[in-house]
């Protein structure tokens, strides 16, 4: 919070066939590049990552010639990058997938029922959820619980596999963006409208990307601090960070039954 003049992204390697006490250790954390600041590197992250992608390379059709301690003898050490692990701007940063806007889940990627609140304007997730339910569970036909007069029988959206997500590219025209890098290409065709690809990330060029069924994660720790802070500022009610003001209780009453919604007017 007090650092903003020296903000830099840090990429960070660690060797996941340890323990999990161990991973995380600092003598185990490699850091591998470091994109200055103080500007937001955005879409040319991929090209401070251009060193670490080619070295993954190396290790994945190569090798590299190592030490083994417990038996004294050298081997050829190849290694694979599992996954990145990172705050939600970033993800949109790593998988060439905005974050932003209401095809914000990668997953779900235009099959979402997010919607625009008519009066906090903001896109919204309410409600998305039931269709993840198995079919017959009460909650799918309950009226009152979510979205007022609202039954779900829709089915949850269909797994993309990694030929899929290239084919997207593809016919998106994302691939431009690799071989023009940085942030001179083009915008991507259609983005931010029926899909929300910015550019093909630099991971593609790692051969096993395409096979992987995970490639990001979100960290759960700054996802649940966002979260523990907009709960205890509206319920201490920290006036300019609470989110119980007169737009929230408008579009509350809107979506929402149940009796003390409807009760809100809008002078209170
Ligand atoms: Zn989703």
């Amino acid at each position: 919070m007090h650092g903003r003049k020296y903000s830099l992204w840090p990429v960070i390697v660690t060797p996941y066939n340890l323990p999990p006490s161990l991973c995380m250790r600092r003598e185990f954390l490699f850091l591998s590049i470091l994109v200055p600041g103080p500007e937001h590197p955005k879409r040319s992250l991929d090209i401070f990552l251009q060193p670490l992608i080619y070295e993954l390379q190396m290790l994945w059709e190569h090798g590299v010639e190592a030490y083994n301690v417990s038996c004294h003898q050298n081997f050829m050490m190849r290694a694979v990058l599992m996954w990145t692990i990172s705050d939600f701007p970033a993800y949109g940063m790593l998988s060439g997938w905005s974050t932003n806007g209401r095809f914000a889940c990668p997953y779900c990627q235009d099959v979402t029922n997010a919607f625009q609140l008519r009066n906090g304007r903001k896109s919204c997730w309410f409600d998305c959820h039931r269709r993840f339910l198995p079919s017959r569970h009460p909650y799918r036909r309950s009226r009152t619980l979510f979205t007022k007069n609202k039954k779900v029988f829709d089915a949850p959206p269909p797994e993309i596999d990694g030929s899929a997500i290239l084919d997207q590219l593809r016919d998106f025209g994302a691939e431009m963006t690799a071989y023009c890098g940085g942030n001179g290409h083009e915008p991507v065709s259609g983005a931010g409208e029926v899909h929300n690809w910015h550019k093909k990330s630099i991971f593609w060029d790692l051969p096993y990307w395409i096979d992987h069924l995970l490639r990001h994660n979100l960290d759960v720790m700054h996802v649940e601090k966002n979260f523990f802070e907009n709960i205890m500022n509206t319920v201490l009610n920290v006036q300019g960070k609470t989110k119980d003001n007169m737009k929230s209780r408008l579009d509350l009453a809107d979506i929402c039954s149940g009796r003390e919604n409807m009760e809100v007017s809008p002078d209170g």
